[in-house]
C-alpha cells in the first residue's frame, strides 16, 4: 500500500508538533474528545431531525480504552464517522487556518518549570489554531483511525506514524462511528507517556478538560466492591472487598449554563471560558442568565479581556453557540449578537427553538429575535454597570473594544445612538497628559459651564498635538472642556450623533464657536471691513490653496491658524489620501489671522510699503498654519527658499 504524502505545509507543522517541547501535551485528549463529541452532535442532530434514524440521545457515548501492556490508548465514539474521502480530506490537511501564527506561537511556547501547571502559564495554542487531531502526534508514535460513516456499509483504516505520510485501507467496523487508536511513544527522561494509559490520570484529565461534554465519556475502572458473600454489605471492611472493573462515566455531563448559578463559583465560569473559547486570559466580564417568559432561554456570555489574534481581521466571525435543550444546533449563530457587540462570546440554550429548523428559517425565527434583543439589552446593562462600578476595568474594556461601540453609534444612520451613547468615551482637555483618562459624554455635559452652548471637539493624530492647536486657545481661556478626537471613528460618530442631551457637537475648526456676544461680533466685523484690502491681497497671493482669509477672535497668543471649513476635516483628507493616494478630496482651507498680534501689524505695514516682502510673509504664515494643523508643506523646497530669503 503506497503511502500518501501530507500537504507540504502540513508536513512541516506535523514535524514541529511531533518534536515539540510543548508542555501542554495532555491537551490532545481534550481535542480528541471534543472531535468525538462533535461527531456525536452531528449524528444526534440527524437522529432528532429524522425520526427514521431510530436512535436516541442516550445511545451516544465516547469510550476510552486503556491497554497498559501495549501502551495503546483508544477513543471510540458512535458518532457520524467519516467516509474514505473524509478521512483523506479531514486528516490529510493540518491547520486549515492561522498556520503561520500557530508556528510562531509554538516556537515561542516555553516548557513549564518544576511544579508549575502548564495550563496556568502557557496560552492554549493547540486549541486556538484548530490543529486538534494532530496534537495526538505529540504523544503518539503511530495513530490509527478506523471509521465508518453513518449510513455506509464500509469502514476504513487510516494509519500514520508521523510526517512521512499516511495510508488508507479498507477495514471492518460493526457499526458507524470512529476509533482513534494511539500507540504511545516510549517514555523518556522528559516525559512519561505511559501516564496516558493510567486510569486515574485519564480520569483527572477528563474531569479537568471535558467535564461538561454532554455525552458520557466512559472507561472501565477498577473499583472495590464488597465481597458477594459478605453478610454485612452495608459496612464493608477493606479486607472483605474485592477488585472489579466497571464501566464508569467520568464526566458530569451537565453543561455549566444549565446549572444553578448558586452552585457555581467564579472559577467554574472562568475554566469553562478558557476551555471552550481557548482564551488563556480571564474574561473581563461574564454573565449567566436564566430567562423565563415568552421565550425561555439560558445564556452564558463573556467579554474577553483582549481582542483575539484575528479579531481585527476579516477571518473573525461573531456569534454565539446555539443549543436547543442541550443539543447544539449552530456553532456560531451570528444573528444573536449585533455588530457593535461582536466581541462577546458565549452560548445560548433555548427549549423554544425547534431542532428541525433550517438555518434560513432560524434567521426569521421570532424566538431568536426575542432572545437576540434581550441579549443586546443585557450586554448594554452589564457594560453600564461596569462603567459605574469599576471605572478602571471599563476603561480597559473601552481601550480594546470602544471603537466597536463608536462604529455602532455611527452605523445605520445612528439607529443605535440611544443604546450606546452613554457607553462611549473620548479623551479630553481635562485629562490631557499623554495617557490621559477618557471621559463619557454625560460627564462632559454635566460639568459644562452654564453659559457654554456646545460640546467642543478637536481632531488630530494624538493628544499632545491636539492640545497645542492654536484654534483651541479661546476655548481654553474660558475654561471650556474640549474632547480630543484621536481616532478616525470619533469624528464620524459625532457627525452622526449631531448632539447629546440637546447639546450640539462643534468642531474647534468651525467658523463660529459661539463665543462672542453681539458687540464682539460687530467689533470683529468692523475690523474685517477695515482690513478688507489686506485680506484680499493675502487671498490673491495664496490663490487656489485657500478658500478664505479672515480675522479671528479665537486666537490669543498665536498669530495664525488654519481651519477646515465645510464638511471635510483635515483628518478626513489625510485618511482619504492614505487609502486612495490620488484622492481629490480636500478640506476647504480657511486662514484665520489674529488682528491683535504683532505679526499682523507687521504684515499691514509691509503691505503698504513692500508688497513683495508681504507676499513672502503670507506664504510663511500659511505654511506654518498648515504645519500646526498637522498638514505637510505643499512645496517644501519653494517654501524653504522663501523662508531663507526672509532670514537673510
Ligand atoms: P477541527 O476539529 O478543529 O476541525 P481536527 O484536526 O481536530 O480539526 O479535525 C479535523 C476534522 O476531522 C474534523 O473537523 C472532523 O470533520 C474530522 N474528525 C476528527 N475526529 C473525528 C471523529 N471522531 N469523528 C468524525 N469526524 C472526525
Amino acid at each position: 500500500m503506497p503511502k500518501k504524502q501530507f500537504k507540504s505545509e502540513s508536513k512541516r507543522l506535523l514535524d514541529l508538533m511531533i518534536n515539540s517541547i510543548y508542555t501542554h501535551k495532555e491537551i490532545f485528549l481534550r481535542e480528541l474528545i471534543s472531535n468525538a463529541s462533535d461527531a456525536l452532535d452531528k449524528l444526534c442532530y440527524i437522529a432528532l431531525t429524522d425520526s427514521d434514524a431510530g436512535m436516541s440521545r442516550s445511545d451516544f457515548a465516547v469510550d476510552i480504552i486503556l491497554d497498559k501492556e501495549n501502551r495503546v490508548l483508544t477513543l471510540s465514539d458512535n458518532g457520524v464517522g467519516m467516509t474514505r474521502d473524509e478521512l483523506e480530506n479531514n486528516l490529510g490537511v493540518i491547520a486549515k487556518s492561522g498556520s503561520l501564527q500557530f508556528k510562531e506561537a509554538l516556537a515561542e511556547s516555553k516548557p513549564a518549570k518544576d511544579g508549575e501547571n502548564p495550563a496556568d502559564n502557557t496560552p492554549d495554542i493547540i486549541g486556538q489554531f484548530g490543529v486538534g487531531f494532530y496534537s495526538a502526534f505529540m504523544v503518539a508514535q503511530q495513530i490509527q483511525v478506523i471509521s465508518r460513516a453513518y449510513g455506509q456499509d464500509d469502514a476504513y483504516l487510516w494509519t500514520s506514524s508521523g510526517s512521512e505520510g499516511y495510508t488508507i485501507t479498507k477495514a471492518e467496523r460493526s457499526a458507524w462511528g470512529t476509533d482513534v487508536i494511539i500507540k504511545l511513544k516510549d517514555d523518556d527522561e522528559n516525559e512519561k507517556y505511559s501516564r496516558f494509559v493510567t486510569e486515574h490520570n485519564i480520569e483527572g484529565l477528563v474531569k479537568k478538560y471535558s467535564d461538561y461534554i454532554r455525552y458520557p465519556i466512559r472507561m472501565e475502572k477498577e473499583i472495590y466492591v464488597p465481597k458477594e458473600d459478605n453478610d454485612n454489605a452495608e459496612t464493608p471492611d477493606v479486607n472483605e472487598t474485592e477488585k472489579k472493573t466497571e464501566l464508569t462515566t467520568l464526566n458530569s455531563m451537565v453543561p455549566i449554563w444549565q446549572r444553578n448559578r448558586n452552585e457555581l463559583k467564579e472559577e467554574d465560569y472562568q475554566n469553562f471560558y478558557r476551555d471552550k473559547f481557548y482564551d488563556f486570559e480571564k474574561p473581563l466580564l461574564y454573565t449567566h442568565t436564566d430567562a423565563e417568559g415568552i421565550v425561555s432561554y439560558k445564556a452564558l456570555l463573556y467579554i474577553p479581556a483582549k481582542a483575539s489574534y484575528d479579531y481585527f481581521t476579516r477571518d473573525y466571525q461573531k456569534g454565539l453557540q446555539l443549543y436547543s435543550s442541550g443539543v447544539m444546533i449552530m456553532e456560531r449563530c451570528e444573528d444573536l449578537i449585533p455588530e457593535h457587540f461582536r466581541f462577546v462570546k458565549g452560548v445560548v440554550d433555548s427549549p423554544d427553538l425547534s431542532l428541525n429548523i433550517s438555518r434560513e428559517m432560524l434567521q426569521h425565527s421570532r424566538e431568536l429575535k426575542v432572545i437576540a434583543n434581550n441579549i443586546e439589552k443585557k450586554i448594554k446593562n452589564e457594560l453600564a454597570k461596569m462603567l459605574s462600578g469599576d471605572r478602571g476595568k471599563y476603561e480597559e474594556f473601552h481601550k480594546t473594544f470602544g471603537i466597536q461601540l463608536k462604529y455602532g453609534v455611527a452605523s445605520e444612520f445612528g439607529m443605535k445612538k440611544d443604546l450606546l451613547q452613554d457607553l462611549i468615551m473620548f479623551f479630553s482637555s481635562f485629562s490631557s497628559d499623554n495617557d490621559g483618562r477618557p471621559v463619557t459624554l454625560d460627564e462632559y455635559v454635566t460639568r459644562m459651564k452654564s453659559e457654554q452652548k456646545y460640546i467642543y471637539f478637536a481632531t488630530g493624530e494624538n493628544i499632545s498635538l491636539i492640545s497645542k492647536l492654536p484654534q483651541t486657545e479661546a476655548l481654553r481661556e474660558k475654561g471650556y472642556e474640549i474632547l480630543y478626537f484621536t481616532e478616525q471613528v470619533d469624528e464620524f460618530t459625532a457627525q452622526i450623533m449631531r448632539n447629546y442631551k440637546d447639546k450640539e457637537f462643534k468642531s474647534v475648526n468651525d467658523d463660529d464657536l459661539g463665543l462672542e456676544n453681539e458687540d464682539e461680533k460687530k467689533d470683529t466685523q468692523e475690523k474685517q471691513e477695515q482690513n478688507k484690502d489686506l485680506l484680499g491681497f493675502i487671498k490673491e497671493t495664496l490663490g487656489e490653496r485657500i478658500n478664505e482669509v479672515k480675522l479671528s477672535p479665537k486666537l490669543k497668543s498665536h498669530p495664525v491658524c488654519l481651519t477646515a471649513a465645510g464638511g471635510t476635516s483635515f483628518e478626513m483628507e489625510k485618511y482619504m489620501k492614505t487609502v486612495q493616494p490620488d484622492s481629490a478630496i480636500r478640506a476647504e482651507r480657511l486662514l484665520e489671522l489674529n488682528p491683535d498680534h504683532k505679526l499682523f501689524e507687521r504684515l499691514k505695514d509691509l503691505y503698504e510699503h513692500d508688497t513683495d516682502r508681504a507676499k513672502k510673509y503670507a506664504e510663511v504664515l500659511y505654511t506654518q498654519a498648515a504645519l500646526m494643523s498637522g498638514l505637510a508643506a505643499e512645496d517644501p523646497v519653494g517654501y524653504s527658499e522663501t523662508l531663507f530669503e526672509l532670514l537673510t
